[in-house]
């Protein structure tokens, strides 16, 4: 069956080496704990080429819809930052020329220079073919609802395309508070994969309800991954519970996030989430997805086989959704 993955990663070493260590080093980027015998998963980001064709090829992947990871432009002030965006997309758009049936991509933003970043963002789209933007959480330790990113968020509006809230690390003053005095590498784990980007990336999409951006951007649709960043088992609690502290909105919160909102798999291959989303967002909203090379290929097909819904809803999860939401137009079995 044909299987579309959305959250799947790249990254250009030439462009990250014109950031400066110092800039990288500040934002909390530090060198991954491997158990010994693994593959570091960073070494496999740059390629875009046949090693990365033979694992979708192995595992039934048909399509990866690719977006930066790892330090990119918006640790860059300026011209700079939007050079290298730029050139990062030229990048991505180069691969996806030499494999148009198998990549696909979401652009990288100079989010420093939000003008120039919707700017890139429809470049991007209506030149370059891209699907949608990637955001990496946080930017200068600010979230999507700062007014100064409103041009981008009309951007995707008026293209009609997707913007996916990525999780980032924390910023310094919530690392020092959340995630030191921890043994070893605890604080860094419990950081990034082992909560605090999950927990950050619902806060983000919380933050743009209760702001009322998505109600002043109705048509602007966010994908966030990680089946859903733990959102599906709290849109009751958020409804109940602030019923009598926000009467500013046009929507209820869940409403708001089941009418805006899509979420992908991502590197979350068990039952019980994927019930809960069901249960919550339902099966048009949820979009397969590994997040290569941080998560493999292998488990993201265990996933898909050991799936005992419907074939037509397995179909929607494995491709379907994806297809309608980002406009793809194979129609391959
Ligand atoms: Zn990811």
């Amino acid at each position: 069956m044909r299987t579309v993955a959305l959250e799947e990663h790249f990254s250009v070493p030439s462009l990250v080496r014109r950031i400066s260590p110092e800039a990288i080093a500040k934002r909390g980027f530090g060198k991954r704990t491997m158990l010994p015998g693994r593959v570091n998963p960073v070494e496999l980001l740059p390629e875009l080429g046949d090693q990365r064709l033979a694992s979708m090829d192995a595992n039934g992947i048909s399509v990866q819809v690719l977006s930066i990871s790892g330090p990119g432009a918006d640790l860059v002030d300026g011209a700079e930052g939007v050079a290298i965006a730029r050139a990062t997309n030229d990048h991505l758009a180069e691969a996806i020329a030499r494999h148009p049936d198998r990549f696909q991509g979401f652009a990288h933003l100079p989010m420093r220079e939000p003008e120039a970043a919707a700017a890139e963002l429809t470049r991007t789209v209506t030149t370059l073919g891209f699907r949608g933007a990637l955001i990496n959480g946080m930017s200068e330790d600010r979230f999507l609802d700062d007014a100064r990113y409103r041009s981008i968020l009309a951007a995707a509006e008026t293209l009609d395309v997707p913007i996916y809230l990525h999780p980032h690390l924390a910023p310094q003053a919530v690392r020092a508070l959340y995630y030191s005095d921890l043994p070893a590498n605890a604080g860094y784990v419990l950081e990034a994969a082992g909560w605090g980007w999950h927990a950050e990336t619902a806060l983000h999409v919380l933050r743009l309800v209760l702001a009322g951006t998505l109600d002043r951007h109705p048509r602007l649709k966010l994908i966030i991954g990680h089946m859903g960043e733990g959102l599906p088992a709290m849109l009751a609690r958020c409804d109940q519970v602030s019923e009598a502290y926000v009467q500013h909105l046009s929507r209820p919160i869940s409403r708001t996030i089941l009418d805006q909102v899509w979420i992908t798999t991502s590197g979350m291959f068990s039952q019980p989430p994927l019930l809960t989303a069901l249960l919550t967002f339902g099966i048009d909203r949820i979009l397969f997805s590994v997040d290569y090379p941080y998560a493999s290929n292998e488990k993201g097909r265990a996933f898909l086989e050991a799936l005992t819904l419907a074939p037509a809803d397995v179909a929607k999860l494995a491709h379907g959704n994806a297809d309608r939401l980002l406009k793809l137009t194979a129609a391959a079995p």
